[in-house]
Order: C-alpha cells, then structure tokens, then sequence
C-alpha cells in the first residue's frame, strides 16, 4: 500500500510540486526536510508558529505518496475552506462530514477507495467511527496528518477528547506514516502529544516560534473601548481582525458599540444560535475588513491569511493560549498588530478566579504559574518577543524592535518605598479593602465610611500625597501581578499581604516598578503603522486587483484569498508584470491559477499601466 521513495528523487520533485502546484519559490525553514522525512515513511511531530507553512508539510507528501492522505483537522466547519483552496490549486481534495448528503458522502467514500484523492479531510469522531475505519482498510492511504495536535493534551487550553483516540491509528495502519502538527506547544504538552498519539519514535522537528511580523503591543488600560476604537481608527481602517473579550456579555456590548461607530463588526461566542453564529464566522472569512468581536470560542483553526490585527480587551489566561490567539494576525506575513490593553481590574479578577477555583491542588498550582507567566509579560519593561520567545524555549540574541518596550522604551523606577506605604496600609486598614479605599487612605481623602472606620487617624492616612491616584493604581497594579498583595475570594476585591510581602514591607529588598506612560504622552508618540499597504504603494492599483479577486471570489462561493492571497495582490501591486511570464514568476501562482486567472489580472495590470 504504501511506497518508499529514495531520498535523492524526492527533493527535486517536492521543488516542483512547490512552484508548478502552489506557486512558491521556495521552502521554508524545515519543510524541505519534514516533507523527504514524511515520503520515506517516517513519522514527524512538528512544532511550527502559526503561518508557518505547516500545511504543505503533508499537502506535498499527499500529492507524493500513493494513495490518499488522511488529514484530521478539529473543526468541520472550515475543512471546506481547506479543501477549496486546494481544489483551486487543482489538487484533488474533499472532505467528509456531516454537511455533506448520504449521496455526497457516498462519491467522497468510492474517490478514497479508488485512490482518486490526494486529500480527504475528516474530524476525529467521524475518522475513529467504525465505517471509516473500514474504508480506510480498504483505500490506499498515504499518510495520517494530525493538526493541531495539542488537542490531545489534557491540561491544554483546547483538549478535545475525541483526540485521544486517535492513538489507535498507530496499531490499526502500523505501516502509515503519521504526521502530528501545532503551533502551540510547551515542553510538557510535546511529551504529552508524543505519548497520547504513540509518536515516542516520530522525528520532531521544532522551527523557531518566532512571528517577526507581529507587532506585539500592551497598554495599560483606562477607557478599553475608546482605546480600542482609537487603535482601529489610527491603524487599521477597512482591515480585518480579531477582538477578543472574556465575557459573552462584553462581546455584545462591544460588538454593538462598534457597529454604532459604523465599523463592519460581529459577535461570536457560545451563547449565541448556531446558525447566526456560523454566518458571522462566514462573512469574516468571505467579505474584506470585517471585525470580529469573540470570546476565545473563536478562532481555532481560522485560516484567513490576512487577519491584520489580533486585539485583546481582556487578559488571556496564560502565555499560550496568548500566543495562539495573537498568532492568527498575520499569517500571510504581512505586518500585524497583536494588540492587548490591561489593567488592575484584570489582575484582580484573574487572580480572584483562580483563587475559587474548584481544580485540585496540583491543576491549581499550574495554573497560577502560568498566569504569574502572563502577567509577568504584561509588566515587562524589556522586550516583549524576546521574553515570548523565551517562553517556548526559543532565543532572541537581540531586541526585536517591533514591540512596543522597543519602540518606546519604558522606564522603571525604585518603587521601594511606595510599595513600603502601599503594603503598610492594607496592613493597617485590616486586610480587606479594595484598591480605591486604599488610594483614598494614601491620598488623604477622609469620607464617611473612612471616618467610620476610623482609618483616616491611622498612621497611613495621607502618607501618600507624593503620586497621583493613577500612578497607585499602577502600584498596586503591580504588587498584584507580582504576588506581593492577595486578592480576596469573596469577590469584592479586598486586599491582603502574602507570604511574599513581608521582604516588600520591611523595605528590604530593591523594588524596581514599570513606569507606566502617561495617556497624552502615548498619544504623541507615532509609530509607522503596522499595516500591509505602504504609502509608497499604489493605493489604487490594489483596490483595483482587490475588487477584481472579490468579484471572482463571490461568483464561486469561495473566500478571496482562496483566488489569491494580499501577499500576492500586493506583490503585483508593487511589481506590476504585464506579460504571462513575468504573471508566473509572482508567489502564490501555480499553473492552475495561473491558467485560471493570469489574464484577466494580467488585463487590469496592463490597463493601469497604461494610464499611468
Ligand atoms: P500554518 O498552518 O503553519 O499556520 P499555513 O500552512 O497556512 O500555515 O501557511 C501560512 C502561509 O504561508 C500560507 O499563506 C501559505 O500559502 C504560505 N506558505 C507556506 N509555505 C510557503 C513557502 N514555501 N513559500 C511561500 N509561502 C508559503
Ligand atoms: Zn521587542
């Protein structure tokens, strides 16, 4: 059933499939090696960033390998985006799922039997079900492709049971190779994938988790919606992307709040009917510049390439699940902003969550390290990629340059003292005030709870008139993240000291704080912007090429960047060939695409040329 290839013929017939099939020049890092790894028959566990070309891993060994390569992807409702990007390269692919009529599913079942796919695309359930199983007993099949593989791993922020059973392909096709692929992928999950999915002997190969063109950006947090609409309106206008929120109630809200800024934006999240749901993802995925407002229920397995902006209004719960949501900005490998604000409100409360928490001990204590991780970055004042990366085991020499510590260097002073008073205070006050009770003591602003109590006599009262309540907050921002103050679990957000104050209390050791920066100064401060187009380039000619691929787009059913990726577009933008030749040479044209739509680009690019 299955073939083994020498080494030496595979290379040479990989870089053709690349350029004839997909259109590309060349591999990227690893490709070349997992794809010769992959044809010989070898198993492979690959950890690649997001957009980094995992796809093509197994989509050439597929075209390669006699037989049909089995790809079990999570999510039925964006197989099909899969599979017609490939069909559009003329690749031979379909999916099976419930979508599909008794009928349909019948011709997908006879085409595997009779070795006539190069793809079949299928979700866990429907591959682990006795029927399929005994049509793949039957098909030639050319490979297993696992993506995103970290499903399988239990502790993870996506485990989907139904992965776990996928270890049987292992006993069941012993002589199928298998590739198991994620973006995301700690020390701890790679062990527990390579046990769960019997790959204790696949070759892994790990490429840098490095995404250059993210610009990685956390402000803290005063007004999030006006910040955000801010944002969009300075560095992102007509662009697709992401906001993400916690709550599904604040996805509405915001959601709602934008649109009444005439921006293209809609909710999503699990509480909403499935058919409204699903339309929304649709029209993100079908129309330009659509903004999505989601809880995290959104997002897993979203191909769209040109996602220009990932937006978190609401903390992520750890470092992980923050890189996988801001790793869907970008994957064409165009600028994108990767954009989060934060404040003490989010400190508290994730700490309050945790604190509730019904997991055991052991669950418990992983998950406060990893948020202890998260708001660690929030409050770095060095760069921020180098200590994402760092994160995966990966290593920056330098600073990146393109987040914003490095564009905007950020001070940080000896904040000793105020952490002395800030401490003694909750001390003196009893332990269970909230932040603004406490600030109010520091400042001297006696009220009639205050006086009530009798804390505007303590020793504390007024001791703190050297910052401005802003600049508490940031304080005490600050002594949460790091641990040095506790929050309550009754949910009222009452203070208290730790196991960790006391060093902090006594004055013992240097506290160096982040100097967060003041709102107008922010504003002054212009970055280039992160976006695709430059203003070097021809505006025009791209709405022109952008229009035309939506037009070709709408008449097929299909979403633009399955006609053609922005990178592409923007490359004619910037090259603008005028002979079918020249068309060819462009990334991302294959034959078949080229065959398809090289003229009538080609009449547009030429009639621009012209009237130049
Ligand atoms: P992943 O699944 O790792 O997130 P994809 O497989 O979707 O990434 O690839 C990301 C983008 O990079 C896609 O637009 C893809 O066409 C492009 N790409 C992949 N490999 C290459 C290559 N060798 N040369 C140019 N572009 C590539
Ligand atoms: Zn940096």
């Amino acid at each position: 059933m299955t073939q083994t290839l020498p080494m030496e013929s595979v290379a040479p017939r990989a870089g053709e499939l690349l350029h004839k099939v997909f259109g590309f020049s060349g591999f990227r890092a690893q490709q070349e090696d997992i794809i010769a790894h992959l044809v010989e028959g070898g198993d492979a566990l690959v950890l690649m960033p997001t957009g980094g070309g995992k796809s093509l891993c197994y989509q050439i060994p597929a075209i390669l390998r006699e037989g049909t390569a089995v790809v079990v992807s999570p999510l039925i409702a964006l197989m099909q985006d899969q599979v017609n990007a490939l069909l559009q390269s003329g690749v031979r692919a379909a999916a099976l799922n419930s979508s599909l009529t008794a009928g349909e599913g019948r011709q997908v079942e006879d085409a595997t039997r009779a070795g006539a796919l190069d793809l079949l695309y299928l979700a866990p359930e429907r591959l682990l079900q006795p029927r399929t199983l005994e049509l793949l007993d039957q098909s030639p099949v050319a490979l297993f492709a696992i993506d995103e593989a970290h499903c399988v791993s239990q502790w993870g922020h996506d485990f989907r049971p139904e992965y776990l059973g996928l270890a049987e392909l292992a006993t069941r096709f012993p002589q199928v190779p298998r590739i198991a692929l994620t973006a995301t992928a700690d020390a701890p999950t790679r062990r527990e994938i390579r046990a769960r999915l019997a790959l204790e002997d696949a070759r892994v190969f790990v490429s840098g988790f490095d995404r250059p063109n993210i610009r990685y950006q956390v402000k803290p947090k005063d007004n999030a919606r006006k910040q955000l609409l801010a944002f969009l309106e300075r560095e992102h206008p007509g662009d697709a992307g992401i906001v993400y929120c916690l709550s599904r109630r604040s996805v509405d809200e915001t959601a709602k709040w934008l649109q009444e800024r005439s921006l293209t934006a809609l909710p999503y999240h699990a509480g909403m009917a499935d058919v409204e749901r699903r339309r929304h993802q649709e029209r993100f995925i079908a129309e330009e510049g659509v903004i999505m407002v989601a809880t995290i229920a959104f997002g897993m397995g979203i191909d769209k390439p040109n996602v220009r902006f990932v937006a978190h209004l609401d903390l992520p719960k750890s470092i992980e699940a923050y890189y996988q949501e801001t790793g869907r900005a970008g994957r064409d490998g165009l600028p994108a902003d990767a954009w989060m604000v934060y404040g003490l409100a989010d400190v508290i409360r994730l700490r309050q969550m945790l604190e509730t928490s019904e997991a055991d001990e052991q669950h418990k204590r992983r998950e406060r390290s990893k948020l202890e991780a998260m708001l660690g970055y929030c409050e770095l004042t060095t760069c921020r990629r180098q200590v994402l990366l760092a994160h995966f085991d990966d290593v920056l020499e330098t600073p990146c340059g393109n987040c914003d510590t490095c564009l905007q260097p950020v001070d940080s002073w000896d904040g000793t003292e105020a952490a002395q008073k800030a401490l003694s205070c909750v001390y003196r006050t009893g332990q269970r005030f909230g932040v603004n009770y406490l600030i109010d003591v520091l400042l001297g602003k006696s009220n009639e709870r205050m006086h009530r109590f009798g804390h505007d006599t303590i020793s504390t009262f007024g001791i703190g008139a050297e910052l401005a309540q802003q600049q508490w907050r940031s304080v005490f921002r600050q002594l949460v993240a790091r641990g040095l103050l506790g929050v309550d679990m009754e949910g009222h957000g009452g203070l208290h000291l730790t196991s960790s104050s006391r060093g902090a209390l006594r004055g013992e050791t240097t506290l160096w704080l982040r100097k967060d920066l003041a709102p107008e100064k922010r504003r002054r401060v212009k970055a280039e912007r992160a976006q695709a187009l430059t203003s070097e380039d021809d505006a025009s000619l791209w709405e022109i090429l952008r229009a035309h691929r939506l037009e070709l787009a709408t008449t097929q059913g299909v979403p633009p960047y399955v006609i053609f990726h922005d990178s592409t577009l923007l490359e004619m933008t910037r090259t603008v060939p005028t002979s079918i030749e020249a068309m060819a040479s462009i990334n991302g044209i294959g034959q078949v695409k080229l065959e398809r739509y090289g003229d009538s680009f080609l009449d547009l690019l030429r009639a621009h040329a012209a009237s130049a």
